[in-house]
C-alpha cells in the first residue's frame, strides 16, 4: 500500500481544515489536508452564510481578499424575530455593529486557494475512512481514485465536521478526548439559496423564526435579490419534514412569490457544549468536530477559524519539542478554546436545556411581552440587564401567569454566569480535567433540577 509522510494531515478542508492547514504550512511544517470532495465542489457546504459583527478571524490569510470576493452582504444591523403564533415580530438592532451574509461556495474555494498559496499539499477526492494508530494516532488511511494511501503524520488533526468519521475509528480509551458525544445533541438542518425579482425591503436583517422542534427556520439576505434560506431541528425530537416545512413557509410569504431555487443542501451541526477535550496523543479535533458551535444560533464560521489556528499552532509547538504525542504537549489548545468562546458557548447550550423541558407556547408568549433589549441580552450575552423599575412592572403585568418560567429562566440566567466561571478555570494541564468536570457537572445537575429537563450529557 502506498504510503505518504507529513509532519501533520488535516482532515477535512472546511473552515476549520483550511485555517489549520494554511497556519502548519505558513511556519514551514509539511501538511497535507485531504478532502473528500472534488476540486469543484470545494466550498459547497450547507450553511446560513451569515458572520456575526464581531467575529474575529486569524490573518493566517488574506482576509481583504476573503471579504472583496465572498461577503456578498455587510450592511447587516438587525435580528428580526416572528413569533408564528401571533405574527408579531421584534427588532433587535446590534448596536452599531454591522454583520454579513457570505457566498458560502466562494468563501470556501478562497480558504482553500489561501491553503494552498501558504504551501500546504491539496488532495481533492480523497476520502478518509480510517485511523492508524498504536500507542498514538499516527495518520489515516483514505481512497483516492480507487486505490488506498496511508497518509502518515506527526499529528492528524480532525476537521471533518459533524459526526466526524475518525472519531468512530480511534480508540480514544487511553485519553482525555470526550466521546460523551450523541447524535441527539446535534441538530439536523436544510437550506436552500433562493432568487427573487423584486428586491426584500429587508436586506438589513437576519429573519429567525422558532418551530416547534427546539429549532428555527431563517431567512438570511446574500443581497436583497438572493436569500438564505433553511431551518433545523434538534435530533432528540421526531423528525421534522425539513423540506416540505420550509417550502409551505415560503409559500406564505409574499415576498418570495416566483422565487427560483439556485442551492440546496442539507447537514447535521453540533448543537452541544464544545468537547470537554479535543486532543489525544497525536491528534486534534477542531470545528464541527469539536462542537465549536454556538449552540443557540449554529454560527460555528468564527469558531472553526480560530479553532483551526489554535489546533496548528499548539501541533507545531508539540512537534517542535518532540512531543505529538504527549496530551499535555497539545492542552493549551483545549485552554485556549474553553476560556475563549467555549465558555460562552456552553454557557448558552443551558438555555437549550431548559427550551427541551419548556412548552413553545409560553416561550413564545412570554418572548413577546418582555422588553427586546432585555430579551435580547439574556440570549445574546446570557448575561443580564438591569430593567428599570416602571419596565419591571409593566413586564410583570404582562407575563401575568408566566412568573413560574421566569424565574426558572432567571435561575438558568445565574447557572449561565456561575458555569462561565468555571471555564474560566478550566485546567493548565489533563490531570485537572477530572475535578474540573466535576465540578461543572454539579452546575448541570442543578440546571436540569431546575427546569426539569431529561439530562443531556
Ligand atoms: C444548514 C446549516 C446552516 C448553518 N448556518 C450557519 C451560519 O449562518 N453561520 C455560521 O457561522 N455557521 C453556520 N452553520 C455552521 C457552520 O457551517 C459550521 O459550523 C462550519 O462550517 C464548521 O466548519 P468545519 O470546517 O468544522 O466543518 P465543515 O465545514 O463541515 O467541513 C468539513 C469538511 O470535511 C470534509 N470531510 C468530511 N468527512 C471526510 C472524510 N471522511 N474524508 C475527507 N473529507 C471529509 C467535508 O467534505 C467538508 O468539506 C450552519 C450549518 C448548517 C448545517
Amino acid at each position: 500500500m502506498p504510503a505518504e509522510a507529513y509532519d501533520v494531515i488535516v482532515v477535512g478542508g472546511g473552515t476549520a481544515g483550511a485555517f489549520a492547514a494554511a497556519t502548519v504550512a505558513s511556519e514551514g511544517l509539511s501538511v497535507a489536508l485531504l478532502e473528500r470532495k472534488s476540486e469543484d465542489e470545494r466550498g459547497h457546504i450547507a450553511c446560513g452564510d451569515a458572520v456575526k459583527g464581531k467575529s474575529t478571524f486569524p490573518d493566517t490569510i488574506d482576509l481583504d481578499y476573503l471579504r472583496e470576493e465572498s461577503f456578498t452582504n455587510e450592511s447587516i444591523t438587525s435580528a428580526r424575530f416572528e413569533n408564528p403564533q401571533s405574527g408579531e415580530s421584534l427588532d433587535f438592532g446590534f448596536g452599531g455593529v454591522t454583520g454579513a451574509v457570505v457566498d458560502r461556495k466562494r468563501y470556501g474555494e478562497v480558504l482553500l486557494e489561501e491553503t494552498d498559496r501558504q504551501g500546504a499539499t491539496i488532495n481533492y477526492d480523497t476520502v478518509v475512512h480510517d485511523v492508524i494508530q498504536d500507542d498514538r494516532v499516527r495518520g489515516v488511511k483514505a481512497t483516492r481514485n480507487g486505490s488506498v494511501t496511508n497518509y502518515e503524520a506527526e499529528i492528524v488533526i480532525d476537521a471533518a465536521g459533524a459526526l466526524s468519521l475518525l472519531q468512530d475509528k480511534a480508540d480514544f480509551s487511553e485519553s482525555t478526548f470526550d466521546t460523551n458525544v450523541n447524535y441527539t445533541q446535534f441538530c439536523s438542518a436544510y437550506r436552500e439559496v433562493i432568487e427573487l425579482d423584486e428586491p426584500v425591503d429587508w436586506a438589513d436583517t437576519l429573519v429567525f423564526k422558532p418551530t416547534e422542534e427546539l429549532g428555527y427556520l431563517w431567512y438570511f439576505p446574500r443581497s436583497a435579490t438572493e436569500i438564505n434560506v433553511g431551518l433545523g431541528f434538534q435530533m432528540n425530537k421526531p423528525p421534522m419534514k425539513l423540506v416540505e416545512v420550509l417550502k409551505d413557509d415560503l409559500k406564505k410569504r409574499a415576498e418570495f412569490a416566483g422565487a427560483r431555487v439556485k442551492n440546496k443542501l442539507g447537514a447535521a451541526l453540533p448543537t452541544r457544549r464544545p468537547y470537554d477535550s479535543a486532543v489525544a496523543p497525536g491528534y486534534l479535533a477542531v470545528g464541527d468536530a469539536a462542537a465549536h458551535v454556538n449552540p443557540i444560533t449554529g454560527g460555528g464560521i468564527p469558531g472553526a477559524a480560530n479553532a483551526g489556528y489554535w489546533a496548528a499552532n499548539a501541533a507545531i509547538a508539540a512537534i517542535e519539542a518532540g512531543t505529538p504525542d504527549d496530551e499535555d504537549a497539545l492542552w493549551e489548545y483545549n485552554h485556549q478554546v474553553m476560556t475563549g468562546f467555549g465558555k460562552r458557548f456552553a454557557a448558552m447550550d443551558l438555555y437549550n436545556i431548559w427550551g427541551s423541558g419548556t412548552e413553545l407556547d409560553e416561550i413564545l408568549d412570554v418572548v413577546t411581552k418582555l422588553p427586546a433589549e432585555h430579551f435580547a441580552e439574556t440570549v445574546a450575552k446570557s448575561g443580564s440587564t438591569a430593567m428599570g423599575m416602571a419596565t419591571k412592572v409593566k413586564t410583570a403585568v404582562k407575563t401575568f401567569g408566566h412568573w413560574g418560567m421566569l424565574y426558572d429562566l432567571h435561575r438558568v440566567n445565574q447557572k449561565a454566569t456561575e458555569l462561565k466561571t468555571i471555564y474560566d478555570d478550566y485546567p493548565t494541564t489533563a490531570s485537572g480535567l477530572a475535578d474540573w468536570q466535576q465540578r461543572r457537572d454539579d452546575v448541570l445537575d442543578e440546571v436540569y433540577e431546575i427546569t426539569g429537563a431529561d439530562p443531556k450529557y
